[in-house]
């Protein structure tokens, strides 16, 4: 099999992290996107020191431009991108009467407006290969709902729905498009939830199938599969990676 690039958005934390070191660990070039260019570059610095070959790269998703260069600084580099995750995701809590226009606007920007310029970026690439692999991280509170998270929910539908799109529009280019929605992960974004008292811990434990929190792990290896070749005919489809909390 040929060589893959992938680029990662939001891989220097959390669960594009995990995602980014095992792509390595199967044989991509790996490009991290991350706001943080620093943490970006330790993530590819540490993907390095294993074998794996990556960069990282200041990209804040909701900058058109920056995606742009980016995606175009990733083919000079590490050859055209063929796989994109999008991980880097927003997550924004309260009351629905409280939520502020510049507080919704900036959770669609990051979750779904993101995802979109992300996707507009390396299709054309992908097209022209006549190869690609696309996963979006949405959330199972798009199963669920999730009380006092409404601007957050909203934009993971979009993703949802953004991804169903995609998965018929490019199906015949050899480009697959599917979405895992994660549920309860042990990442810095959920440990921020915690100390907001937004989550409990113990509670949502109890009430998950398998009896533990999820680790980013866990959403890599269903990645890993989605990206791969053997995944040729799985294409459109929400593949849930929550312990059994939504079936
Ligand atoms: P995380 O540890 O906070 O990782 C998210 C990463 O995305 C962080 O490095 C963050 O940077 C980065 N990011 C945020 N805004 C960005 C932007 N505009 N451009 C580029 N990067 C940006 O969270 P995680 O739990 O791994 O989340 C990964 C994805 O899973 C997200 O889309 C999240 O919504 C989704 N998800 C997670 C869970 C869960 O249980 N953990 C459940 C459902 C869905 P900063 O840290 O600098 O903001």
């Amino acid at each position: 099999m040929s060589v893959r690039t992938a680029v990662v958005t939001g891989g220097a934390s959390g669960i594009g992290a995990a995602i980014g070191r095992s792509l390595a660990a199967d044989g991509a070039l790996v490009a991290i996107f991350d706001l943080d260019g620093d943490a970006a570059g330790a993530m590819a610095a540490s993907i390095e020191e294993t074998g794996g070959k990556a960069v990282g790269l200041p990209v804040d998703v909701t900058d058109r431009a920056a995606v742009d260069a980016g995606v175009e600084e990733v083919r000079a580099r590490l050859g055209r991108p063929t796989i994109l995750v999008n991980s880097a995701g927003l997550s924004v809590d309260g009351p629905f009467l409280d939520i502020t226009a510049e507080t919704w606007s900036r959770a669609l920007a990051v979750n779904l407006t993101g995802t979109f310029d992300c996707c507009q970026a390396v299709l054309p690439g992908m097209v022209e290969e006549g190869w690609g692999r696309i996963v979006t991280i949405s959330s199972s509170s798009v199963h669920s709902g999730a009380s006092g998270m409404a601007a957050y929910v909203a934009a993971k539908s979009g993703v949802v729905g953004l991804t169903k799109v995609l998965a018929l529009e490019f199906g015949r280019h050899g480009i697959t498009v599917n979405t895992i929605p994660p549920g309860f992960i042990d990442t810095p974004m959920l440990r921020r939830t915690v100390q907001r008292g937004f989550v409990d811990v113990g509670q949502q434990t109890a009430r998950t199938p398998v009896g533990r929190i999820g680790r980013p792990e866990d959403v890599a290896a269903a990645c890993a599969f989605l990206v791969s070749e053997e995944a040729g005919y799985v294409t459109g489809q929400v593949i849930g990676v929550n312990g059994g909390r939504n079936t």
